[in-house]
């Protein structure tokens, strides 16, 4: 999901009310900032991202952005944080692309290793 901000509308430091995990926003606000093209690329033709260099819109800040539009955009069917403790039934619960959902997975691995 493409979140409503734009380089001209950035997102903001502080999150929107309806942010469910104000400290992911924080996170995720900065890196969709470091992964903007430089000020002189700006009127550029192709510019590339001031952080990483790839061609802009780069990789890492649609990541972000996809984020950003979840956290605003999707909070409905947000993910709950607590790792599933039942792995085997993904088909149950739709895919939400959110940090949140990647950290609980990484929790639960590394539980299961543990
Ligand atoms: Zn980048």
């Amino acid at each position: 999901m493409r979140s409503p901000y734009t380089l001209d509308n950035p997102p903001p430091d502080e999150p929107p009310s309806e942010v469910l995990v104000p400290s992911l926003w924080r996170v995720q606000a900065r890196w969709w900032k470091r992964h903007t093209p430089a000020l002189d690329q700006l009127s550029a033709k192709h510019p590339v991202c001031g952080h990483c260099g790839q061609s802009w819109p780069c990789h890492s800040w649609a990541c972000w952005d996809g984020q950003l539009g979840q956290a605003v955009g999707g909070s409905i069917t947000a993910a709950p944080i607590l790792p599933s403790p039942v792995p085997e039934a993904p088909a149950l619960t739709a895919p939400v692309h959110t940090i949140g959902a990647t950290v609980s997975g990484m929790v639960a691995a590394a539980a299961a290793k543990s």
